[in-house]
């Protein structure tokens, strides 16, 4: 780690690869022998069509995106798709299914609310959404134009352990904490999407995978600039796009791949999540939030029981060098964040303090 720098655990916007930050910083002033920033240049301009193409080619490359699925760079982050989709993908019978495993999840099945008849096929509100609903729980509707999962539920600490089973209805899943975490079979899906700050970018975008066949059917109301089929056919330029998020991604990916890519990002991320996990299994002290059997690998959420304790441990990070432990309002406790760029020597130093502090604290 870099002098001065910290084991930053927030849940996003997030910790970026030191590798990368310093490549942008080497390249802020000249980009590409530009004589300016990427922050300074046209977005039609050669040096940064390059970027806006490479960022997509490494997508394509690393995410193994088939050909026919448009891949689309757009502002307006996870809320803006939220909006976008039922626009979008929900114009033909305007019915559209959501599973509800957390906050976000009931975020985008409100918004579809507005535009269409969006169903609350499962929930697992019951258990505060301490576990993922099961295949046999979904009431799937077979006149949906579409089924939306959240795949990481970052506050709660979950993710899906199966694909969901949706007949010919295309799946929709929202990716933003996990996207480029490990490898998925994106032909499984109709449509992935992911807020970027949580695992490649700067905040200010969400980058959307569509499958072909399912775009060109807006509803009328759809502002251009989150038409799928618009944007698909601009290549995400209709209008100035985010750029420094875009540079972003195609910085993140080239270093992704010079590591190993997706496959190595899995062990690396399965590895470091075991380190915390194996851990919580292991003593009474502290509590995992979160089910055993669908515990995610990116945000892992744990508590003492005991709130004071719990501000306590929050309170006494900084002088270990760390920051944002603190739990989602929604959860209590704590949760680290343990995306692509925290390194295992972090999780390791963490789990340090834990052992360090129930030692302490423990009756
Ligand atoms: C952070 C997050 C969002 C919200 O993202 P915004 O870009 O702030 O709209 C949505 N879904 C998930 C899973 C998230 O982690």
């Amino acid at each position: 780690m870099i002098e001065g720098r910290i084991y930053n655990f927030s849940a996003g916007p997030s910790i970026l690869p030191e590798e990368v930050l310093l490549k942008a910083q080497a390249e802020l002033l000249n980009c590409e022998g530009s004589g300016m920033s990427v922050l300074e240049m046209s977005h039609r301009s050669k040096v940064f069509d390059d970027i806006i193409k490479a960022a997509e080619a490494n997508m394509r490359k690393i995410m193994n995106i088939p050909d026919n699925y448009k891949v689309l760079f757009l502002q307006g982050g996870a809320s803006g798709v939220f909006a976008s989709l039922p626009m979008n993908l929900g114009n033909k019978n305007k019915v559209a299914d959501y599973i509800v495993s957390g906050n976000f999840s009931g975020g985008a099945l409100k918004e579809a609310k507005k535009y269409l008849d969006a169903r609350e096929i499962a929930t697992t509100k019951d258990v505060n959404f301490t576990r993922i609903p099961r295949q046999d729980e979904l009431k799937l509707s077979p006149d949906a134009d579409y089924v939306h999962v959240c795949w990481n539920n970052t506050i709660f600490g979950t993710k899906y352990q199966y694909i969901p089973d949706t007949g010919d209805v295309p799946l929709v899943a929202d990716m933003s904490s996990s996207i480029l975490s490990e490898p998925v079979d994106v032909t499984k899906f109709g449509m992935i999407y992911a807020g970027v700050q949580k695992n490649l970018a700067p905040a200010g975008m969400a980058i959307v995978i569509v499958r072909e066949d399912l775009i060109g059917n807006a509803m009328q109301i759809t502002p251009k600039i989150w038409d799928y089929k618009i944007m698909a056919d601009k290549e995400s330029m209709l209008n100035t796009p985010p750029c420094f998020p875009i540079y972003f991604v195609k910085l993140v990916t080239d270093y992704l791949m010079e590591q190993g890519g997706l496959a190595e990002m899995k062990r690396r991320n399965e590895e470091k999540a075991k380190i915390l996990y194996d851990y919580l299994d292991s003593q009474d002290f502290f509590k995992a939030a979160a089910a055993k059997e669908d515990r995610s690998i990116m945000n892992v959420t744990f508590r003492t029981g005991d709130e004071a304790l719990d501000a306590e441990f929050v309170k006494g990070q900084a002088a270990r060098g760390f920051s944002n432990l603190k739990g989602h309002r929604l959860v209590g406790g704590m949760r680290a964040s343990i995306y692509n760029a925290m390194p295992k020597e972090g999780v390791i130093a963490l789990v340090e303090y834990m052992k360090e502090f129930a030692a302490e604290h423990q009756k």
